[in-house]
């Protein structure tokens, strides 16, 4: 992970669009203030880490305005020197105005936006008239040399076009990051929308071909990422990795918890940034507590896998969602989970068996490639980004 310790910041869960398949997003939310963040600045000075990375998560964190960003990211840059803050921003990017889009750029804040693929296509699952309002907001923070990388939610109709979708992504240049609509536990009416685990690996199988067939095309991140992992033995994003006691989030209000996914369920509270809790103090809450049981759960049951030690069951959320809440299974993604890892542990085995692991890294002479670009030439790809 670029920074293991992760703070996501919600400054509010209001937003102005209404995709039908979301259930982050609460109409009349209230928006952070800023003594919110001066007390987030307060509660992290107890952190012993040297490093914190900020994301603005949502509903809609632009719907806080320009002032709320000129005041919110000096303070925590400012007041939290010593961790070397970074910051990102997840957006739909709709709010977007030339003054926002300064602020952010003096922070060099990368943004994360959403489109789900062509105008028809975005749009049936987003809302009309959504594609436009974020390519016009996209435009304006590109303007301002900000980076924007784009979230591509494949939904149970959405996975028939996948083609459509990639050939889409190709043609813009568009950096894509694949998010499989899930059930919340919050909400169950996102269900029709849902992606199926099997159909879910058969969408990362066929991204793993298109990033190796298109080797100069754009960066397909969950890609590079589970090679990442399957690379070095450890996961390398928070769901392939025990997120517990390293990532929090913080809602409008001040109230901590383990993850942005939760906020809005007092029962998984952990406690308030008024407080200024540390560690210790977090990890009395039932909802620490929780999480830890999820990790415990998958040492026992994931044991005699292979992929346990990049996988660690997925993601503690998604485990729960389907018993509400309780700790009864791994995350329902395990189908496509082990899916991936095997078609990519499989053919990066073939790849050293057949000698280019070791010519490419300067330690075999002699003509054997492979016929096509495999594992090693992305992750060379990585390297040398
Ligand atoms: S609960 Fe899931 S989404 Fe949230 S930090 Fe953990 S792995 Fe990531
Ligand atoms: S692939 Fe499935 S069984 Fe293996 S560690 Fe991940 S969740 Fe557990």
């Amino acid at each position: 992970m670029k920074n293991p310790f992760h703070v996501m910041l919600i400054p509010t869960l209001g937003c102005p669009a209404h995709c039908r398949y979301c259930w982050s997003s609460e109409p009349g939310s209230p928006v952070m203030s800023i003594g919110v963040v001066n007390e987030v600045v307060e509660w992290l000075s107890n952190f012993p880490e040297d490093r914190v990375t900020f994301t603005f998560h949502g509903g809609e964190p632009l719907l806080a305005g320009p002032g709320f960003f000129r005041q919110a990211l000096p303070i925590l840059s400012g007041g939290l020197k010593r961790m070397n803050p970074d910051f990102a921003l997840q957006s739909n990017l709709w709010l977007m105005t030339p003054e926002l889009a300064s602020v952010l750029a003096e922070f060099h804040i990368p943004i994360g936006s959403s489109i789900d693929g062509p105008p028809e296509i975005n749009d049936l699952q987003r809302g009309q008239g959504y594609f436009d309002k974020t390519m016009k907001g996209y435009e304006i923070a590109r303007a301002h040399g900000l980076q924007v990388s784009f979230i591509c939610t494949f939904t149970a109709q959405s996975v028939k076009f996948r083609e459509e979708i990639y050939q889409f992504f190709l043609e813009k240049g568009f950096t894509l990051k694949l998010h499989p609509a899930l059930p919340s536990l919050r909400n169950k009416n996102p269900e029709p929308y849902t992606l199926d685990p099997e159909e879910y690996g058969n969408l990362l199988v066929y991204l793993l071909d298109q990033s190796l067939e298109h080797p100069g095309g754009i960066e397909i991140m969950n890609i590079n990422d589970l090679v990442k992992c399957v690379f070095f033995r450890r996961g390398t994003v928070c769901t392939f990795a025990d997120c517990m006691g390293s990532t929090f989030a913080v809602d409008p209000e001040g109230s901590i918890y383990p993850c942005y996914r939760f906020i809005g369920m007092p029962e998984w509270v952990m406690g308030t940034v008024y407080d200024h809790p540390d560690r210790e103090a977090l990890a009395r809450s039932d909802a620490w507590k929780r999480m830890q049981e999820f990790k415990a759960y998958v040492n026992e049951h994931c044991r005699d896998c292979r992929h346990i030690r990049y996988c660690r069951g997925g993601c503690p959320y998604n485990a729960m969602v389907p018993t509400d809440g309780q700790i009864a299974g791994v995350d329902p993604h395990c189908i496509a989970y082990k899916r991936i890892f095997d078609e990519i542990t499989g053919r990066l085995n073939q790849e050293m068996q057949e000698g280019f692991g070791m010519e490419s890294m300067g330690l075999l002479q002699g003509p054997r490639r492979p016929s096509k670009p495999g594992i090693m030439s992305l992750m060379q790809r990585m390297v040398s980004r």
